[in-house]
């Protein structure tokens, strides 16, 4: 579905992707794990071209792209094709649930009110939020907000939701709920790569596990393959670290 070959980003003189060589499958989980500071973000925000590659490739949906240079309809073709779920949810905060839902079908996917509204209705029902359809923001949790987020998101049907440490602004009994909607996403067969420092997601969510470090992809693996077994130092220091 996605294949990102040679992907190098810089901020002035700081190398933060030293050439990403990344491919998902359809159906795929990919769980992007790895210290602080090391470029997970700038790489899924490379994905979507929310900043633009210095150099690099992605076949995605069997369109070739040269990540750094880019016209205008290949980045909305893109932004189409996938969505973002943001640490700190992004929400409209001028605008209730449902019109936080709406909106993109209405304005990304040229619907109608009327349908946009129905559909928003059942993705909220789905999740068992559909009371929550006329709060704004400020009057929900921050699990709430999340999972709205996660419901604008997928209600576009995005070929691939990526997700910015999803749950890492939220306080810790409010993590399980989010974590739990993502789960089931992945069960439905929803191909998603997942930034995160829930190791427990990683586990027992992902098909594969990405040790990220450095702007480097330093080891992939089974869940199993690098929680158990890391092969490389840099794994091995980093999940004893955090253990
Ligand atoms: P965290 O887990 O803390 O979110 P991360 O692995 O997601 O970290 P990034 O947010 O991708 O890391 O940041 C990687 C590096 O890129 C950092 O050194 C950061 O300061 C730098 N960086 C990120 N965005 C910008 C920007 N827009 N301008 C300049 N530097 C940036």
């Amino acid at each position: 579905l996605l294949e990102i070959k040679s992907l190098k980003k810089k901020f002035a003189n700081n190398t933060v992707l030293k050439g990403i060589n990344l491919s998902i499958k359809a159906g795929e989980v990919v769980v992007i794990i790895g210290p602080s500071g090391s470029g997970k973000t700038t790489l899924l925000r490379n994905i979507n071209f929310l900043e633009q590659a210095d150099s690099g490739t992605m076949v995605f949906k069997d369109k070739q792209l040269n990540l750094a240079n880019l016209s205008n309809e290949e980045i909305l073709w893109v932004r189409r094709h996938t969505a973002m779920v943001f640490q700190n949810y992004n929400l409209f905060k001028n605008k209730t649930a449902i019109e936080n839902i709406s909106e993109g079908l209405i304005f990304g996917q040229n619907r109608s009110k009327k349908d946009a509204l129905q559909l928003a209705k059942k993705a909220l029902d789905s999740v068992g939020l559909l009371d929550k359809q006329d709060f704004y923001p400020a009057q929900l949790s921050g699990g709430q907000q999340q999972r709205i987020g996660i419901v604008r998101a997928t209600v576009l049907n995005p070929d691939i939701v990526l997700f910015d440490e999803p749950t890492s602004a939220l306080d810790p009994e409010l993590v399980g709920t989010v974590l739990y909607d993502m789960k089931q996403l992945a069960d439905q067969g929803q191909t998603m790569i997942v930034v995160t420092h829930q190791m427990s997601f990683a586990r027992n969510v992902a098909s594969r596990v990405v040790f990220f470090a450095d702007g480097e992809i330093i080891e992939t693996g089974t869940p199993s393959e690098v929680f158990d077994h890391p092969k490389n130092k840099r794994t091995k220091q980093f999940l004893s670290a955090i253990a």
